[in-house]
């Protein structure tokens, strides 16, 4: 019998083994990671299916075999492949998918609760600042010093930073596709491309790093890479988050602090971290772009433009030295005028064409945008 590490079960007790052939059945564990839950699949042998294996979830999830995405192979599959062609004894991989009576809810979850956040911004007012609290800069301190950050192409000479989510930022993980690229936030390679000229790209994702490869994967961001349109210099997991609390509120957020501890070269200067969810930059409220989630991929993928806001941004303020002058919050304000004075300076060399320019930069932006 070919070894591995899966296990069988034998039928042993000597009464029925005098009486009966010895059956053994090769059992293929496998892990599914969904919604926060582990499903052990300690039933199906490897010469299953990836069907089988789909119709076992749907017994445990309610999510319909065909909205099943299973991720983690590393390597396209179809239906009818055994699990042992595919996935290794005791893996543990990734299922997205809602269950029929879920997807109408899901669907029309709101943004972000806030009440948690607002409860801490309250209690900022009157107290030191989170930010500056003492338990918590121990926290990064430890965290500078244990956690492992994980290294892809590394960081270049004199560039930037970009810390960039990747649930509801760059993914709908909320709806169901036939692969990555149909839950994709449009324009995403093209905005990574243009912010690769001037920033080093850090993925930071509330998940595990299993996760977070598949999804790269998924999303093409790693053949984009292999294709030298753009490199991530670095990912970080939720591993990496430290839980802050006050008062009656906590939350785990990305701080900053651990980038800038392992990597000098980083500050509050030169970094923006985007994210969909504000709480995430409750250490560093100053370095937080905070972008509107992407939901509904089927019904927004051919109207979304916040990537393309978002690369404009960019290039907008690549050449400023202090990013602490900025206020990340009129961020679409300056992108528009960083699009006017492109193409403004693209019929500046027509006469009829030439107009006033206006005053606004990504250093002084209009006072009357109410995000
Ligand atoms: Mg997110």
């Amino acid at each position: 019998m070919e070894k591995d590490s899966s296990s069988a079960v034998v039928c042993s007790d000597p009464m029925l083994v005098d009486a009966v052939d010895v059956v053994t059945v090769e059992i293929f564990p496998i892990t599914v990671k969904w919604t926060g839950k582990e499903i052990c699949v300690t039933t199906l042998p490897k010469t299953a299916t990836v069907l089988q294996l789909k119709e076992f979830l749907y017994e445990n999830t309610r999510v319909l075999p065909h909205r099943q995405k299973l991720m983690g192979a590393g390597k396209s599959f179809t239906d009818v492949v055994a699990l042992g062609d595919v996935f290794k004894a005791n893996q543990k991989i990734m299922m997205m998918g809602s269950p029929e009576e879920a997807l109408a809810p899901i669907l029309s979850t709101p943004p972000e609760d806030l009440s948690v956040f607002n409860d801490m911004i309250e209690q900022e007012k009157i107290e030191v600042p989170i930010c500056a609290r003492e338990e918590f800069l121990n926290k990064i301190n430890r965290r500078v010093r244990d956690y492992q950050v994980e290294t892809l192409d590394g960081f270049r000479h004199g560039k930037k930073l970009l810390v960039l989510d990747i649930d509801y930022t760059i993914f709908d993980n909320g709806s169901v596709g036939a692969s990555g690229q149909d839950l994709m936030r449009p324009y995403l390679h093209e905005m990574l491309h243009i912010a690769y000229r001037n920033f080093d790209i850090v993925i930071w994702s509330a998940t595990g790093k299993r996760y977070i490869h598949a999804k790269l994967h998924e999303l093409g961001m790693k053949a984009n890479c292999s294709a030298g349109h753009y490199k991530i210099s670095a990912i970080l997991d939720d591993s990496a988050m430290i839980t802050v609390n006050c008062g009656s509120g906590s939350a785990k957020v990305k701080p900053l602090g651990l980038l800038w501890g392992k990597y000098p070269q980083f500050s509050e200067k030169n970094t923006l971290i985007v994210d969909d969810l504000r709480r995430n930059f409750l250490m560093n409220p100053k370095s937080g772009l905070r972008i509107t989630q992407y939901r509904k991929a089927f019904e927004n993928r051919d109207t979304d433009k916040e990537l393309v806001k978002l690369a404009e941004y960019l290039e907008a303020i690549a050449m400023i030295d202090d990013f602490s002058s900025l206020n990340h919050r009129k961020w679409e304000r300056v992108a528009q005028e960083h699009r006017r004075k492109l193409r403004e300076q693209a019929h500046s060399s027509h006469p009829s064409s030439r107009r006033s320019t206006g005053s606004g930069s990504a250093r002084d932006p209009p006072n009357n945008d109410n995000q």
